[in-house]
């Protein structure tokens, strides 16, 4: 078992994380740098990006033929997680959700054609996406059988949408929309993942949906469908694939939300740290208090067991496996220690930790989503089970080597 990284992926981290320092860390601290979603200004944001492209570090989760730098799930997981050291960190290098994900999953089922016209406008910054999925109730939310919106063909040549989806994060912003809608009753080829542009006619934004947190780009909306018309070959991987899309989406995806956690996690220590080392109470620094001692030593413990979790999972899908189980322990686990991280810095600054003066409430109120987006904890946790029950002792099993 080797641990070590290359060193072109330690490269791109060492400039990742010279370019965090010295491009995003000042920034956070000015209110002029937000727009009013508590987001990143999106002039700003242009200047950034056009910035760290032209530094090399842009896309780095894709292939090199597809504009990327093919750095694969280890790589991205060191990269990810210095990016994030800034809350601005991972929309800078077009490495942020949704774009993140929809590039992905575009670059693994896209037709040359498909690629040309949704995934290169993304890549070259000049579009942005969106993943529409969840419903109200009583639509598809955590159990994705449950989707009601439909996609009727319209002869040969075309499908027809009626439905409803809500909390489709970066919908105001988005140009290009992957929508999951139903193509028939089949319980496991009955969804179809299906690509829609901003100006086709026949959908709307009901709303955007205000949330305890800062938002994306474009926020999280409310969409109603209403006879939009889909030509056929706006259909990803073909119809009735709908559900194998979406794990294809949703896993690697799931994943780099945890890469960017542990940014978070590991900026909550920073803070913590630097304000436990110089104040003082009752004749103690608080870094020489056990008790705080003990409250950073247990986070970086935590946080660490996140890392291992992500990198297996990262080396599980390296080399072709699904990594549905490690992905699932990975995300319960991140997207707690987002929490706690958070939650300890806070009580470690005092009441600076509660004020704006620091990025710490920012990630408090963000964290929040994190148990619930892309599989809330208890369905990993049911998932895990699962492949308990099928594989018994099996499930701890190391694979074995060739030598
Ligand atoms: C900030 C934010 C951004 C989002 N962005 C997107 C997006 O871009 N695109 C998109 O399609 N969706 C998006 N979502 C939706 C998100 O993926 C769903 O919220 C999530 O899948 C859970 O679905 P639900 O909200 O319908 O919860 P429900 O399915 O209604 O579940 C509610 C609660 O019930 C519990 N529960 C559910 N199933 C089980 C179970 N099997 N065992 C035990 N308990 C269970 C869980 O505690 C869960 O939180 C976003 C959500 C948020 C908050």
């Amino acid at each position: 078992m080797d641990l070590r990284i290359s060193p072109r992926i330690e490269d791109f981290r060492a400039r990742i994380a010279r370019y965090v320092e010295r491009e995003l860390i000042p920034l956070e601290a000015d209110p002029a740098s937000y727009d009013p979603h508590e987001n990143i200004r999106l002039d700003l944001l242009d200047t950034l990006r056009a910035k760290a492209r032209s530094e090399g570090l842009w896309c780095l989760q894709l292939k090199p033929e597809n504009g990327g730098q093919g750095l694969g799930k280890i790589g991205m997981a060191v990269c990810y997680e210095a990016m994030n050291r800034s809350i601005f960190g991972p929309v800078v290098f077009n490495s942020a959700a949704p774009d993140d994900g929809n590039m992905m999953v575009l670059e693994a089922v896209g037709t040359p054609a498909q690629k040309e016209r949704w995934l290169k406008p993304i890549v070259e910054g000049k579009a942005r996406s969106a993943f529409v999925m969840t419903e109200p109730h009583p639509g598809g939310g955590s159990d994705p059988s449950m989707i009601q919106t439909r996609a009727e063909k319209k002869g040969n040549a075309s499908y027809v949408v009626r439905g409803r989806k809500w909390f489709i994060t970066g919908a105001e912003e988005a140009s290009h929309f992957i929508l999951m809608a139903r193509t028939s009753d089949d319980p496991r080829y009955g969804l179809s993942a299906l690509l829609v542009h901003r100006d086709q006619p026949g959908w709307r934004i009901v709303r955007r949906i205000p949330i305890m947190g800062p938002e994306e780009h474009g926020g999280h909306c409310e969409l109603e469908f209403d006879g939009l018309e889909i030509p056929a070959d706006g259909v990803l991987l073909g119809e009735g694939q709908g559900l194998k899309v979406t794990q294809m989406r949703l896993g690697p995806a799931r994943l780099t939300h945890c890469m960017r956690w542990l940014g978070l996690s590991k900026r909550c220590v920073e803070i913590a740290q630097e304000y436990a080392a110089r104040r003082e109470g009752f004749g103690v620094r608080l870094k020489d208090r056990e008790s705080v001692q003990l409250m950073l030593g247990r986070l970086a413990m935590n946080i660490e067991i996140g890392r291992l979790l992500v990198m297996k999972a990262g080396w599980e899908l390296d080399r072709g496996g699904f990594a549905r189980k490690e992905i699932s322990m990975a995300k319960v686990q991140v997207a707690n220690v987002l929490h706690e991280a958070a939650d300890t810095a806070i009580q470690i600054n005092g009441a600076r930790g509660y004020s704006k003066d620091t990025v710490l409430e920012w990630i408090y109120r963000y964290a929040r989503q994190a148990r619930l987006v892309d599989g809330a904890d208890e369905v990993h946790r049911m998932v895990l089970n699962r492949f308990l029950d099928q594989e018994g002792a099996e499930f701890w099993t190391w694979p074995v080597g060739d030598n």
